[in-house]
């Protein structure tokens, strides 16, 4: 499984995620660590995010609490390496 925005590489994250979970019928939020960019997982397959749904998941406790402090640590990492 790769991130639809810059086709890094999941498998290595995901699996510690189940093969059933990842099937279920729930939506489930994917910070990629490469471009910092989020994507969701339906029924097994990786897409990028719309527009509300990202607004969505920006009022969720998880991002506020989880995925936004992530986000900003590899955003502040990224650019580091760039300067
Ligand atoms: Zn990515």
């Amino acid at each position: 499984m790769n991130c639809p925005y810059c086709n890094f590489n999941f498998n290595k994250v995901l699996s510690s995620v189940s093969k059933k979970e990842l099937q279920a019928e729930e939506l489930i939020p994917v910070l990629c660590e490469h471009c910092a960019d989020i994507s969701l997982i339906e029924k097994g397959i990786i897409r990028k995010i719309d527009k509300m749904e990202l607004e969505a998941i920006k009022e969720s406790p998880i991002y506020k609490e989880f995925l936004e402090p992530i986000r900003k640590g590899i955003l502040a990492y990224m650019t580091r390496k760039l300067q």
